[in-house]
């Protein structure tokens, strides 16, 4: 008897643009110790977890009708969160958008400002999901690459923009895979050269160092600035998948013609509201994850290795002849870190004590 037919993608009509790709994700491991996407390592309070678990039963018998489709109450509360990151700014929910993650921002970004026949321009070594919705939504992807100490010089990319003349440039800042941030003068520069928009990528905004300052203090009066946040990291949240940005109104009008609609479910929006509500407990760990960082870089290049300056809540550390093997090694001692960024560099997130402690025998092991 033959068995069952197995289709494999090559039988399929795919787009030839999506032929030979790999889907992009970092392993999903059950160890002891996983330290590689970034998250915040501190679970909710049992105080939390009720408010949340009421949350979702206040919103559960609504379930048969749609959600508010333009997430109002939300927008607010996250408006409200970013008044007090730029006192003064006045921000309402109509300067705030929402999406599932920032990457759906993203994606929605690359919907109505990229597209076949235009270019979307980046510096890497940078967050790789950038290049994938940039390419996967048509658009064209241009590398402009950073410096060899992952900083941006504002003279070559102004060029670069000049050169290629991008539809929308990404700056990410603190910047995945590195923590390397950037300062507002190298934004403006890059806003004063661009013909089109500007994204600046803030998922690490929250652990930037002192006196690091944030894009949103550029917004008022540059309609082509989109400033990106995510609740998936400082605020310890990544699994409710929420990711917003800041930008003029207009910027929103254009995103209300790609967005698909009721994109947010009402148990999103209920859970993410109310752990704005609870912003002091969730975003309390933030101080102690900064000095966690802080000595682990220190920690790192007291034990010989090169250390990327990080205002983010991971580090990238190397330069190993065989990153591999290292990252192997790790792995056989229960601690789960990112092979990703140049040849010779490893990331690790920055976890609880225990965690980074784990980390740091497990490499002295391994060295
Ligand atoms: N931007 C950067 C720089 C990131 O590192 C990440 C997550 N790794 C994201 C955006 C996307 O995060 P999310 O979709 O969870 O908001």
């Amino acid at each position: 008897m033959e068995g069952p037919v197995v289709t494999s993608l090559a039988d399929l009509p795919l787009r030839d643009d999506l032929r030979g790709r790999e889907p992009y994700g970092a392993p999903q491991l059950d160890v002891p110790y996983a330290l590689n996407t970034n998250e915040n390592p501190y679970p909710p309070s049992p105080a939390l977890v009720a408010a949340l678990g009421k949350a979702v039963e206040d919103v559960a018998g609504g379930l048969n009708r749609y959600p508010d489709r333009d997430a109002t109450l939300l927008r607010a509360d996250l408006a409200d969160f970013l008044n007090a990151d730029t006192p003064g700014a006045g921000r309402t929910g109509r300067d705030v958008w929402a999406a599932n993650g920032s990457n759906e921002i993203l994606q929605q970004i690359l919907q109505a400002f990229g597209g076949p026949g235009r270019t979307a321009l980046g510096f890497e070594p940078s967050y790789s999901m950038h290049p994938i919705i940039t390419k996967v939504s048509g658009t064209a992807w241009v590398d402009a690459h950073r410096d060899e100490d992952f900083g941006l010089d504002p003279a070559a990319a102004v060029a670069a923009i000049e050169k290629y003349e991008p539809s929308i440039v990404f700056l990410t800042s603190p910047n995945n895979p590195t923590g390397t941030a950037l300062d507002l003068a190298t934004i403006e520069a890059v806003l004063d050269a661009a013909p089109g928009m500007v994204v600046v990528d803030e998922a690490y905004a929250e652990f930037r160092r002192g006196g690091t300052p944030s894009a949103l203090n550029l917004l008022p009066g540059r309609p082509r600035l989109i400033v990106t946040r995510t609740m998936s990291k400082a605020f310890a949240m990544a699994g409710t998948r929420l990711g917003y940005l800041a930008a003029d109104p207009a910027v929103i009008d254009a995103l209300l013609l790609v967005r698909l609609p009721y994109h947010l479910s009402a148990v999103t929006q209920a859970v993410a509201r109310t752990a704005l509500a609870h912003r002091a407990e969730l975003l309390g760990t933030v101080d102690a994850l900064r000095a966690e960082r802080d000595a682990l870089v220190a920690w790192l290049r007291g034990e010989g290795l090169t250390v990327a300056d990080s205002d983010a809540n991971f580090v990238l550390f190397g330069s190993f002849s065989d990153r591999r093997a290292v990252w192997e090694g790790l792995l056989e001692r229960g601690v789960l870190i990112r092979e990703v960024g140049p040849p010779g560099w490893l990331r690790v997130s920055v976890g609880t004590p225990e965690e980074t402690a784990a980390f740091r025998t497990a490499l002295k092991e391994v060295l």
